[in-house]
């Protein structure tokens, strides 16, 4: 998507780690305008694949996910909540999840009467890199029992290959932008 791609390369911050921030557009601050055409995007993208729910995890892709929901029908949203220690409780699964940008990892929980094997689901975030979080939810939505419809992303960081990995699976992976490559000399786009 251009208007993501343009925007990544006026306003992207290339920091230590491979970690690329977008805080002034895409997590942080919202711009709103580019929020709508992204999620005009992804819901195309997946307006025939049948879904009910709209799977992400708090919270930087809950946005989004609203955006995309509103041109899908207003299907709900549902996100995982992130805890330190895993709470043993009977009435939510959960997953353990490794997060990359804080090195740490932290059980994400979904309650379980927002999700059941009637349940199709496309799963939304901003960023894929290594794909642990979407491979979390992937986990959660089989102990539900339900459905994957695809995977609907903003930024997918094609140079550490969990987008590849996923597409390789026969899943299908729509990102917005895929970067190839970035350092200091720049950011490559996969066309
Ligand atoms: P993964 O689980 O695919 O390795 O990483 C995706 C998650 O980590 C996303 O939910 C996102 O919040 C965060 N993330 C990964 N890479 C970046 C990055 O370069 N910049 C920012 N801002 N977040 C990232």
């Amino acid at each position: 998507m251009q208007l993501l791609k343009d925007r990544i390369r006026k306003d992207g911050k290339i920091k230590e780690g491979n970690v690329l921030k977008v805080d002034s557009f895409l997590n942080h601050q919202l711009d709103m305008a580019l929020f709508s055409a992204m999620g005009r995007q992804l819901a195309a993208l997946f307006s025939n694949a049948g879904v009910t729910k709209i799977l992400t995890v708090e919270a930087s892709g809950i946005g989004l996910a609203c955006m995309v929901s509103q041109y899908l029908g207003c299907v709900p949203v549902v996100f995982g909540k992130k805890h330190k220690t895993l709470n043993r409780d009977a009435s939510v699964y959960s997953t353990p999840i490794f997060s990359f940008t804080h090195n740490t990892q932290y059980e994400v929980t979904i309650a379980r009467r927002f999700l059941s094997e009637k349940d199709k689901a496309l799963i939304v975030d901003d960023f894929l890199a290594n794909g642990e979080a979407v491979h979390g939810l992937m986990d959660i939505l089989s102990q539900a029992g339900a459905s994957l419809a695809g995977i609907g992303i903003a930024v997918e960081k094609g140079f550490q290959g969990g987008g590849d990995k996923l597409r390789a699976r026969g899943i299908r992976v729509e990102s917005l932008a895929i970067i190839d490559r970035m350092d200091e000399t720049g950011i490559v786009f996969r066309p």
